[in-house]
Formats: structure tokens, sequence, C-alpha cells
């Protein structure tokens, strides 16, 4: 189905109408490791990829394959690859195209597991990270040079809720022949990153697409906008003879597909290899997420801005941090890239320090105490003594996070019922 179709109907209808052996309406859930090949002539041209076809399922399933199109539909993108979380995501992201002795330039302003993973241990893989402050896009361009294979931003990154300057960046990456990576976990339906010149964009389903709080998994879209060719020295790994695929040339062997070639060299390399597989199950759990994500999102954004608007003028909160309460550039930056919402993160400092940050989280009672985001249920948690709590206090800062400072992720529950555990746990301080 075209990705022409609104969001709502992709995600009901993208990739799969009904199964061809039992006409299933619901995505069946294809548990099996393996699958029968019609001839050895069919075999060869599945493994050689003169055809796309199922071969095992470490490396592709028809559950996955539907999440993967409707995901990819969604995002605006040619294709995605499903993986075992997010993290996976991330990781093979950037790994596709950055190899030992490279180096890539990231935003500051990311999640502390992303963090982990980009300064300390690809570091250990011989990657290197550069991390520059997204305030002035400016700054990936200064930190660019002759090894830097890619860019990577997260679309709204917490505590500071600063929506990344996806269009500012991506339009440098364009000029130096740099692509752009956007982690579009907090935006899913809000922002479509590729529509503002982001390559590949990449999710945690864990949040909003899952949307239940029952399933780790992550992917990544291919945008199928990025001219791999035309920056032959910049990605060798595209353009040269793969060694540990038979000498297949990325650019060249798949051309016939489509503008495919980062994503299925994700897929039939490093998921072989490293084998981050996500389960059948899980792709189901996720196909069931999709179907109600743009309503969920929506009323999670429509509740958000209320929570932001009662918090901005309780007299026991020193600040409220919310997109939609934001001025100058960063509102400006938010309007750009965010579409029907600010999402459902909202952040606050209470006068009251550390001690107010404690006693709230304890006295909630709708509220659960969890540090996720994205799920339908209300999430609330105090970062300073739990997500940040290894941080320096300085370091706490820099970040983000001060003493007082509480997250929410708000449900979708009825607003009077949130506002009403988030008045009586305030009241208790
Ligand atoms: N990206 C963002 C923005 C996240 O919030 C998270 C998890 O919290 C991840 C990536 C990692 O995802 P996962 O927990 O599915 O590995």
């Amino acid at each position: 189905m075209a990705s022409s179709k609104h969001p709502e109907t992709i995600a009901l209808h993208a990739g799969y109408r009904a199964d061809p052996t039992t006409t299933s309406v619901a995505v069946p859930i294809y548990q099996t490791t393996s699958y029968q090949f019609n001839s050895t002539e069919h075999a060869a041209n599945l493994f050689a990829l003169k055809e796309l076809g199922n071969i095992y399922t470490r490396i592709m399933n028809p559950t996955q394959a539907v999440l993967e199109e409707r995901i990819a539909a969604l995002e605006g993108g040619v294709a995605a690859l499903a993986l075992s979380s997010g993290q996976a995501a991330s990781l093979f992201a950037v790994q596709n195209i950055c190899h030992a002795g490279d180096n890539f330039v990231c935003s500051t302003d990311i999640y502390g597991g992303t963090w982990n993973l980009f300064a300390n241990t690809m570091k250990t893989m011989g990657i290197e990270c550069r991390f520059v402050d997204p305030a002035d896009p400016e700054n990936f361009r200064r930190a660019t040079d002759a090894r830097t294979r890619c860019y990577y931003g997260e679309t709204l990154p917490n505590p500071k809720l600063a929506v990344f300057p996806i269009a500012e960046v991506a339009k440098i990456g364009r000029e130096l022949g740099v692509p752009l990576i956007v982690d579009n976990t907090a935006a899913p339906i809000l922002c479509r990153p590729i529509e503002h010149g982001a390559a590949i964009t990449m999710h945690s389903t864990t949040k909003y697409i899952g949307g239940h709080g029952t399933s780790i998994g992550g992917i990544i879209v291919d945008g199928g906008n990025f001219d791999w060719e035309k920056h032959a020295q910049r990605f060798p790994m595209l353009n040269t003879p793969d060694p540990s695929y038979h000498g297949a040339v990325w650019t060249q062997a798949v051309k016939p597909l489509g503008p495919i070639a980062y994503i299925i060299k994700a897929r039939v390399t490093l998921l072989r290899d490293i084998g981050a597989a996500m389960s059948p199950f899980n792709a189901f759990m996720f196909i069931q997420g999709l179907e109600t994500l743009a309503l969920r999102v929506r009323q999670q954004a429509a509740n958000a801005i209320r929570v932001a608007e009662y918090l901005s003028k309780h007299p026991k909160i020193a600040r409220t941090i919310f997109p939609g309460l934001q001025t100058g550039e960063l509102k400006r930056r938010a309007d750009a890239h965010l579409k029907g919402g600010y999402g459902a993160l909202v952040g606050f400092e209470l006068k009251g320090g550390r001690e107010a940050g404690r006693k709230f989280i304890d006295s909630l009672k709708m509220f659960y105490h969890v540090a996720n985001i994205g799920d339908v249920r209300s999430l609330a948690i105090h970062p300073a003594t739990t997500t940040h709590s290894q941080l320096t206090a300085e370091e706490q800062l820099k970040t983000g996070v001060s003493d007082g400072y509480v997250r929410l992720s708000i449900g979708i529950e009825h607003i009077d019922d949130i506002l009403a555990d988030l008045d009586q746990a305030l009241a208790a301080l």
C-alpha cells in the first residue's frame, strides 16, 4: 500500500491484506525457524539475493516482514529491519556504515543507554563517537572529517525535551555527504524525520509502538534517499566488494530491488552474524501496538498539553519543561518538526529539590514509578535518584537533570484522573 495514505490507515493495512494460505485477517505469528525452498535453483537465488524470500528466521520472518513494511511506510522510508531491542537498532544503524578507525558525530542530547553504547562499547570496537551540542547545528560540520560516516540525533530527547534540529543537521550532512540517523522513538506519528532530510531512522519499538509495556524490540528504517554511490569515497563498505558476502557490492547487488543497499547490508551481514533478531511473537505484539499507535499518541499528546498547563501554574513547581511551553529557537524547532502535538513527555522541577522529588514519586497513587516511556499508562520517575544517579551532580545538571526534576510520560487515562493524581501528590509535599 502506498505511503501516501494517512498514518492511521498505513498502520492497519500496509504490507498485508490476508494470509495467502489461510486467508487469516490478523497477521499470523509465523513461529518457524526455517522455510522450505521450492527447488535448488530457488534456494540458490535466495542466497545470491537474485530474489528476496525467506531463508531462516535469524535474518527474516513473515511476521517481522509485515511490521517492517508498516513502519517503513509510516516513516516514509523504503524498507526496514526489525531487531531484538532499541539498543541493537542503535548499534546496527551506526555499525553498518562505521568501521574501526572511522568516527561519527552525535548529539550530546540522547538517551543514556545510547550514550554508553556509543561512548564506551563502540570505543572498544575502534569507532569514535564525537559528541556535539545540537543547540548549534554547525557543531556537526565542525566535527566532520574524511572518516566521519554519519550524524546521529534524537527527535525529542529527554530530560531537556529540546527538539533536535533535524532539517538543519540533515542539510549540513547532505552538503558534506554524511547521512543523518535519527532516533525517532519519542515522536512516532508526530514527526517523520525522513521528510526533513534524515537518511535513516530508528525506534525502540519497546516504547510507543508496542505501547503496552509488554515487549522489547527495535527497528531501523532506510529512507532510500541517500546517494551512497555519489559518496563512494566515504562509504567503501557499500561500494567495494564485501568479502563477507562473496564479494557483493551493496550499491550494485540489490539495485533492481530499489534503493535499499544500506538496509539489505544490515540484514544479510550484521543481523546474520550478530543474530539480534526480533522474535515472531514480539513482532506480532508490535503489529497489535501499531494498529492503535496514532490514536494513542494523539490522546497522550493532548493529555500532556493539559498536564503541562496545570504544572506550569502550580506554586510548588519552579519550572515546567515541555516543547509546547518553550520559546524562541527551541519552540520554532519543535513546531517545525512535530505535527499534531508535542509528545507525551513532560518534565518539571520541584522547588523543594531532591527530597520533594522523592516524596512526590512516593505519593503518586495512579502513575507507575518505572524507568520507561510511551506506555498507555501514565509513568513517572525521579532521575536524580534513579536513571541519572551514577552521574556526578555537575554531570546531572549538564544532562538537564536538577535535584528536583521529575519526568512524566503521560498515558491515555482520563485527563481528570491524571490531574487528580498529580494534584494529590503535590499536595503531600
Ligand atoms: N532510544 C531511546 C530514545 C530510548 O528511550 C531507549 C530506551 O529507553 C532506547 C533507544 C533503547 O531501547 P530498548 O530499551 O528497546 O533497547
